[in-house]
């Protein structure tokens, strides 16, 4: 490459390309010698600026100082490059750099010296293989090899209080939020990243890839990045910034005094001294106008109840279940209480036991959740870490002395709120350096178990139930990120795997995590039934034809004359054409001695079929199904709905209602709303109310448990009494239970649902059994 930057760390340069060339000491250039194989090095003293020389070629003058031989006679040399080359130096040489240029051309310079000497001119250009070193102090560790330029591009950088909406831009700014990369729905990583700059306006970006290293590298808040071909739009009336085409990034330490060290995973950038300003100017800004990240927090401070970031190194793995992983970590301090010890199988441990063993003090047991397990599972043991919106939670211990101890349970939850997740940190990172320091001088003396049992001999803390709270938000964010359903209360349980809960008495309550593995039942229309909440009965819906049967009977009865035109109602009678001259008597039920608008008005219907009421029921606000008692008009049977509203059919418990006569209904002050459960409660009905009665085949990887629901319109937000009679709901209906068990696929990938469940017992002969019921659990808002 015609110009090659090399990296310096502490004056060093990292790797030596000119070791297989031969050093000219100035003083002994000759003209028209063969250098092709030679390089001169110096330091830059003069820099010209870019002109065009003749047939249009640029041309870049400058000046170099021999640092070796300060005192011989030619301590100064010009050189001239052109062309691209011309081009490329013009935008990385600073004055003091130090410089080598390898295969040139000497001339004797036109001019002489004062001392009358002739002074010589160098010419490199790229048509004669000339390649130009500079060795960069200020700008390290770009990547493992020195990096040739990218091409002249001059990037142009947009405040972000000046973004459009449809445009590419570049910014820089300032981290104040970011998620470490995690894997969304596809197979790509997904990263959020709000910054802000000088203009204090804020700007959150999404950035997909389908290589996680393509995301910015962000380690903490304060970290400032620079985004290349950035595409702004505008979503839900909020701009955000999106990966476009080429989209390109750069990390930097947003610590003043930091050595700016871009991290990406880019060979080829362009980073010139005006983006080291850039970058200077951020931090001294962000300094003074943002508050530091006080989220990292070492082991030794760590607090019950704390949600805090931490860099440490992992020292052991394994996985507990498919939807939990173990974590082993120290980072060279001492908890305040002894870490819980997640019980697993030493032979699935990977890591070094004996290690483990003399630093069980001092580490701590992290279980990591759900989408973090797959991140978990590709760590390598020895790697340091950082992990952010950590959980603790103090839990007492009961061991088999029965002493009770405290214990520390860390938890990555799942869920990328908040910004949790984990990260690698390189080794090069400026928190993993003093980390290192503190591991090697870690008191490991301090190791002895000072008291009781040693927490790592505990084999009781497997993580099951704990009724410890928590921060409830944190789930329900979680919850509807992540699972299909949400608990709407208890968020702060901890999960239960169902193969502890088979092996527990009833009754009990659980918050659990799980597959819908298979439903029953398949028919929409069988999974509706009545329920009683007093008696608890549960019964078919009647079906049309049955209403019909018990109506057209009714309908031979011939009204009675004498119940006609009360107080309560006027009455009219119609004859039929059909079925020998069929009587239907209408009572229209009045409202303070008036007849009502149809709309508001209540009708008694004597001797109607299903159709004739259906229609009626179109017109008037409510019918209810009468016929002619000794006294009164009387409720026809509980058999038929005691009220039709519109389409909707009310039922009442006939084992539980105790009937009044018709004329009850005087008690009802208004006679125009109609309330069901007034109109019920006038006529002495207990009313049934639609559920939905389904049975889930649970299964989260430890176990398989069937569950009932048993639900009126909370868990789908769909009311069971009108799914029947409403094509919308039926489809939501069905579109639910198709996410829930995609068909077509492998449980695998089916979403997870978040559940409350609750155990109890059933009788059932001589046999008792334990039954678990789905409650306080609803279908996610944002997949309806
Ligand atoms: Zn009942």
């Amino acid at each position: 490459m015609p110009l090659e930057l090399i990296k310096e760390v502490n004056g060093v340069p990292e790797i030596e390309p000119l070791s297989k060339l031969h050093k000219v000491d100035f003083r002994s250039l000759q003209p028209g010698g063969d250098y092709s194989k030679k390089y001169i090095q110096g330091k830059l003293s003069y820099i010209s600026s870019l002109t065009n020389g003749g047939n249009r070629t640029l041309v870049l003058k400058i000046s170099l100082q021999e640092q070796e031989n300060s005192d011989s006679e030619v301590n100064t040399i010009n050189v001239s490059f052109f062309g691209k080359l011309a081009k490329d130096c013009a935008k990385v040489f600073y004055e003091g750099d130090t410089i080598a240029v390898a295969g040139f051309i000497v001339f004797s310079a036109s001019s002489t010296s004062r001392d009358g000497k002739q002074s010589l001119l160098l010419k490199a250009f790229e048509d004669v293989k000339s390649t130009v070193y500079v060795y960069v102090k200020s700008v390290k560790d770009f990547s493992s090899e020195s990096m040739s330029l990218v091409p002249a591009t001059h990037y142009v950088y947009t405040p972000l209080n000046q973004l459009k909406s449809g445009t590419i831009v570049n910014v820089y700014g300032v981290v104040k939020f970011f998620k470490p990369p995690y894997l969304s729905k596809g197979t790509d990583y997904c990263s959020v990243v709000t910054i802000v700059d000088q203009t204090n306006v804020k700007l959150t970006c999404l950035f997909f890839s389908g290589n996680c290293d393509d995301l910015p590298m962000i380690y903490k808040n304060g970290d400032i990045v620079r985004f290349h071909r950035l595409k702004i739009q505008v979503y839900k009336n909020e701009t955000q910034g999106i990966t476009s085409s080429g989209f390109a990034s750069l990390t930097f330490e947003g610590t003043l005094g930091a050595p700016i060290i871009p991290r990406t995973s880019s060979k080829s950038f362009n980073f010139t001294a005006e983006d080291h300003k850039i970058v200077e100017a951020l931090r001294v800004w962000a300094s003074t106008n943002i508050s530091p990240s006080s989220t990292l927090v070492k082991l030794c401070d760590v607090q019950p109840m704390q949600y805090f970031d931490l860099t440490c190194q992992l020292l052991g793995k394994a996985e507990v279940d498919g939807a939990s992983f173990l974590l082993k970590v120290w980072d060279g301090t001492r908890p305040p209480f002894p870490s819980w010890r997640v019980l697993i199988q030493d032979l699935v441990l990977e890591g070094d036991l004996n290690h483990l063993h003399r630093l069980q003090n001092l580490s701590i047991d992290i279980v990591v959740y759900d989408n973090h397990v797959q991140v978990a599972k590709s760590l390598k043991v020895g790697s340091f870490l950082r992990i952010y919106s950590l959980h603790t939670k103090l839990q007492s211990v009961n061991s088999e002395n029965q002493a009770t101890s405290l214990a520390l349970e860390f938890h990555l939850h799942g869920g990328t709120s908040y910004g949790r997740g984990i990260r690698v940190l390189p080794e090069s990172n400026s928190d993993v350096d003093q980390l290192k320091k503190v591991l090697e001088s870690a008191d490991l003396t301090a190791n002895q178990c000072s008291e009781g049992i040693c927490p790592s001999e505990r084999e009781d803390s497997f993580p099951t139930v704990s009724s410890s709270g928590s921060v409830s938000l944190y789930e329900v964010e979680r919850c509807q990120q992540l699972s299909a359903t949400i608990l709407t209360d208890h968020q702060y349980l901890e999960k239960t795997p169902l193969c502890a809960i088979l092996k527990q008495k009833a009754p009990q309550q659980y918050r659990i995590r799980a597959k819908l593995r298979s439903y029953k039942p398949r028919r929409l229309f069988q999974s509706v039934k009545l329920h009683c909440s007093k008696c608890h009965s549960l019964q078919e819906v009647p079906g049309e034809g049955d209403l019909d049967i018990i109506l057209q009977e009714a309908a031979t009865k011939t009204p009675d004359t004498k119940l006609q035109n009360t107080t309560l109602y006027d009455s009219k009678i119609w004859t039929t054409k059909d079925q020998g001259e069929r009587k239907v008597a209408v009572h229209f039920v009045k409202n303070n001695g008036i007849l009502p608008l149809s709309n508001d008005c209540l009708i008694l219907i004597e001797g109607g079929t299903l159709s004739e009421m259906c229609k009626l029921s179109s017109k008037f606000h409510s019918v209810i199904p009468v016929k002619s008692g000794r006294e009164d008009l009387e409720l026809l049977d509980l058999s038929v709905p005691f009220l039709i509203q519109r389409k909707t059919h009310h039922y009442g418990c006939k084992q539980c209602s105790s009937l009044r006569p018709i004329q009850n209904l005087n008690s009802l002050v208004d006679k125009t709303s109609w309330n069901p459960s007034s109109v019920a409660e006038a006529l002495g009905i207990v009313p049934l109310q639609h559920m939905f009665v389904m049975t889930f085949t649970l299964d989260d990887g430890t176990g398989v448990l069937e569950a009932y629901l048993i639900d009126s319109d909370k868990f789908f937000q769909i009311p069971a009494s009108e799914i029947l009679i409403n094509d919308d709901f039926q489809h939501s209906m069905d579109m639910i239970m198709d996410m829930f068990c995609p068909p077509g696929t492998k449980i695998d990938a089916y979403p997870w649902l978040e559940c409350f469940i609750k155990s109890y017992n059933v009788t059932n002969g001589a046999e008792q059994q334990i039954c678990y019921q789905i409650f306080d659990t609803t279908v996610a808002e944002d997949l309806i």
